[in-house]
């Protein structure tokens, strides 16, 4: 039997009979609300089948009042773990028995490993972003001085803490909610204060959001990376004026959809190289599957299936 492309809360409750028929048994899933849309089963459903796991991955619609009850499932249903999406990414956190330390200092948890009956959480969304920029532009985030647009959002402050953790050359957090950055960079300045020598400008900085405080940036970054929702759709406004792209610049856009975004035309314009998001999703999906499996993930069975899924032409 096919598995079906949406299963509830109340399919888990009793999942022996919604979904005991499916060969290989499903015993992976992700959660979200809404849920139907996810690339997940077709990115993890190849490199399960690839590494001959005997298992596939489902899509499961847990409301928010739903979440709790659901994780509680988790171990009396069999299953290995699950991927967490909007909105469960930042309320799964109290129900865990543990968390990883990138998942505690971004306050959210896209992975849940089930051990022994509890649940270790993960955020495989920031160590995603590191390997995608790798790569996509053949360089580490240590050596880097990076740009963070819409770091006060949650993928913006998963990349925000991976940087940290990499101490890179340079950091400058920019959030529309100038709040959000400011309170952030209080968080991570601990890791920007060892002895490593000191450039002509700040290596942890706030910049507003507005064309003059980012233009007095341009000159000190290497990366900018797009972790606002804008570029989503053909009425967004543009992230940043053209005039600010330079040919040294690498640009990372979290978006995936459209594959080329207003911002990446800009910048190929602009001599400046580009990627858009869709290697994150990839890596970020590679490294849950390490986190539940304990072994390298099949890449490149995950890269076919996100791409066709993606209708996208691989290059
Ligand atoms: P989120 O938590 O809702 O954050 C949205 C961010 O966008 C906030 O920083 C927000 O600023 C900013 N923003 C929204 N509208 C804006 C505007 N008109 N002007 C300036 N800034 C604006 O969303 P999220 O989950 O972090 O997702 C953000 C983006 O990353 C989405 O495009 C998502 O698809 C993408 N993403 C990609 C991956 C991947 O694997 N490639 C993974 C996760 C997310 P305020 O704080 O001021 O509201």
């Amino acid at each position: 039997m096919p598995a079906k492309d949406v299963y509830d809360f109340n399919d888990l409750k009793h999942w022996a009979s919604a979904a005991g028929d499916l060969d290989p048994p499903a015993r992976l899933a992700v959660f979200g609300d809404p849920v139907a849309h996810s690339l997940s089963p077709p990115l993890h459903n190849p490199a399960l089948r690839a590494a001959g796991l005997g298992t596939q991955y489902v899509r499961l619609h847990i409301r928010p009042e739903e979440l709790a009850d659901a994780l509680a499932e988790l171990p009396r249903q069999g299953f290995i773990g699950v991927n967490c999406t909007i909105p469960h990414k930042a309320a799964v956190l109290p129900h865990l028995t543990e968390v990883t330390e990138v998942a505690r200092r971004t306050g959210t948890v896209n992975t849940v490993l089930v051990e022994d009956g509890s649940l270790v959480g993960h955020n495989s969304d920031a160590p995603g972003f590191k390997r995608a920029v790798r790569e996509a532009f053949s360089v580490d985030l240590r050596d880097l001085r990076i740009l963070i647009l819409g770091a006060g959002g949650g993928a913006g402050r998963a990349a925000a803490v991976q940087c940290a953790l990499e101490r890179p050359e340079r950091l400058v957090l920019a959030n529309r909610t100038l709040d959000k950055a400011e309170a952030l960079a209080a968080e991570l300045r601990e890791f920007f204060e060892d002895d490593r020598l000191e450039g002509p400008v700040e290596r942890l900085e706030v910049a507003p959001w507005d064309d003059e405080a980012l233009r007095a940036q341009m000159d000190h970054i290497d990366l900018i990376v797009n972790a606002t929702s804008l570029g989503m759709k053909r009425s967004d406004p543009p992230l940043l004026a053209p005039v600010l792209l330079q040919p040294h610049h690498m640009i990372y856009d979290m978006v995936y959809a459209p594959p080329r975004t207003r911002l990446i035309a800009d910048a190929e314009a602009a001599g400046a190289r580009a990627a858009n998001g869709l290697s994150m999703l990839l890596w970020q999906g590679a490294i849950s599957f390490e986190f539940w499996f304990n072994r390298d993930a099949p890449v490149e069975a995950m890269r076919r299936g996100l791409y066709e899924a993606a209708g996208i032409a691989r290059k």
